[in-house]
């Protein structure tokens, strides 16, 4: 999902208020990836149309280490609800 640029702006103070290091590799330097949706464990398979918890994406520069933030109680966007 691409990012407005308050949205970028918001996301960046929120990453640099909450991460230090990175735990893999001791760099400090995070980027945003992306805002993707995960989808909830249903015991196997796979539930087409069902609910969605969408996530950002935060990455360390140097080694790839990746994190989540969820992204609704940011405010990057609404809540994942089933799709239509
Ligand atoms: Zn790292």
């Amino acid at each position: 999902m691409p990012l407005t640029q308050d949205q970028i702006a918001h996301a960046t103070q929120h990453v640099q208020r909450h991460l230090g290091q990175c735990p893999i590799c001791g760099s400090a330097s995070w980027q945003l990836v992306d805002v993707v949706n995960t989808l909830p464990f249903t015991g196997g398979g796979l539930v087409i149309g069902g609910p969605t918890t969408p996530m950002l994406l935060v990455a360390c520069s140097v080694c790839w280490y990746t994190i989540q933030f969820a992204a609704v109680p940011l405010g990057l966007t609404g809540s994942g609800g089933a799709s239509k």
